[in-house]
């Protein structure tokens, strides 16, 4: 049978976790207590009101038909009233924003609106995995940007070669970043955009963790820059800001023949957003917001737990300005995938090895810090008594 799948599924690079998520599965099975800092997804529901607004929203008979295509306009009004009251960035809700069934979803079907067949996208490397999966199953091809740490992993965009530039359209960037943590200023992003416009590069920010900050760090968004709106688009999404990653809702905003293309691909794949998923949105976006320094507090206060707990063990760990994950350099010469490995058999802990994410994260952990304070400190426990102060799988 596997003979009948298309060669553009086979291109998809390998699933590096199934060993892993095997052996978690039989872990739990056998109820062995695992820590797991592998998946990066909130531990906190999302607040009340937001709920309720679902819920509300659910009781009316009218609400349970086809969706618009494009969003209620309410809720792109919502979002664009949000964009402005954050970054003072004025968006146009009838043709600048455009609701997705979480930012994942729009992510990945973009490259169908503007690649041809062996069109190059320039994507980091290590990156979120949509933005090459979207690529291959597109049919283009992905060139990969080292994100380095000696260069704050920001991708040096004078090292792409003029032969790949020629057959480039997209440029996809993250910040602030997963998996490596790191953030970007005004000052990269007006490199980015002249380096677009030189190049006739359609740019994709990936802002999902705009509002993942702590240490009074505020994210710069791409489209606060001048000249952003000419050559990109930013997606959003409402899965970390409130809590919300089961429930699929986010949306892309910027250039408006960008948004059009990527609506028109959509038209033809999905039929909108639950009507009531569309409401609950609306209530967060304006209602109130204090929740969301709460939840960076707690975020800050599991980092500490974590960075600190690692220091003392002898591994090398920067502080994140933002997201809520910790970027380790493995504390030894292993592979990461080996070093994972050795962590959830001697020890019961789950973490994702930096390779997972791309050849360039080789040599890194990442951490998700979606679990409580308790678990973490536990786990700095078992990694003292499982390798002592010397890594040795
Ligand atoms: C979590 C995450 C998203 C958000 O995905 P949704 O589909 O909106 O839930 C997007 N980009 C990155 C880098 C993420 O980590």
């Amino acid at each position: 049978m596997n003979s009948n799948i298309a060669r553009r599924l086979k291109n998809l690079p390998p699933y590096l976790f199934l060993e892993i998520e095997r052996t978690k599965r039989k872990a739990a099975k056998l109820k062995r207590n695992i820590i797991d800092f592998g998946v990066g997804d909130p531990d906190q529901p999302p607040p009340f009101h937001i709920i309720e607004a679902l819920y509300r929203a659910a009781k009316d008979p009218l609400n349970h038909r086809y969706a618009l295509g494009e969003g209620m306009l309410r809720l792109r009004r919502a979002m664009a009233d949000w964009y402005k009251r954050r970054f003072r960035v004025s968006l146009n809700p009838e043709n600048e924003i455009l609701p997705l069934l979480g930012s994942k979803e729009g992510i990945a079907h973009l490259p169908l609106a503007f690649l041809n067949p062996g069109d190059y996208s320039l994507v980091s490397d290590p990156c979120y995995p949509p933005y090459k999966t979207g690529t291959i199953l597109a049919g283009g091809r992905v060139y990969s940007l080292p994100l380095l740490e000696k260069n704050d992993y920001l991708p040096d965009l004078k090292k792409v070669p003029r032969r790949v530039l020629k057959k480039a359209k997209l440029i996809y960037v993250n910040y602030p970043n997963n998996p490596t943590t790191a953030v970007a200023d005004k000052n990269f992003y007006k490199e980015l955009i002249e380096f677009a416009k030189k190049n006739n590069l359609i740019v994709l920010s990936d802002f999902a963790y705009s509002e993942i900050t702590f240490d009074g760090y505020r994210a710069t968004s791409f489209l606060q820059i001048e000249g952003a709106k000419n050559v990109g688009l930013e997606f959003h999404s409402l899965s970390k800001t409130y809590n919300m990653t089961g429930w699929r809702i986010g949306w892309v905003c910027g250039n408006k023949n960008l948004v059009s293309a990527l609506a028109k691909v959509k038209s033809n794949i999905d039929s909108g957003i639950f009507i009531p998923i569309q409401f609950a949105g609306l209530a967060a976006l304006e209602g109130p917001q204090q929740h969301i320094q709460k939840m960076c507090r707690i975020y800050e206060k599991r980092r500490d737990i974590l960075v600190e707990g690692l220091t003392s063990l002898g591994w090398q760990v920067k502080r994140p300005k933002a997201t809520f994950y910790v970027w380790a350099k493995t504390p030894a010469k292993i592979k990461s995938l080996d070093f994972a490995r050795s962590l959830l058999k001697k020890a019961g802990i789950v973490v994702t090895p930096g390779v997972g994410f791309g050849k360039y994260g080789e040599g890194y952990m990442r951490f998700a810090l979606t679990l409580d304070s308790e678990r973490i400190r536990e786990a700095i426990k078992r990694l003292r008594r499982c390798y002592g102060n010397g890594f040795r799988s």
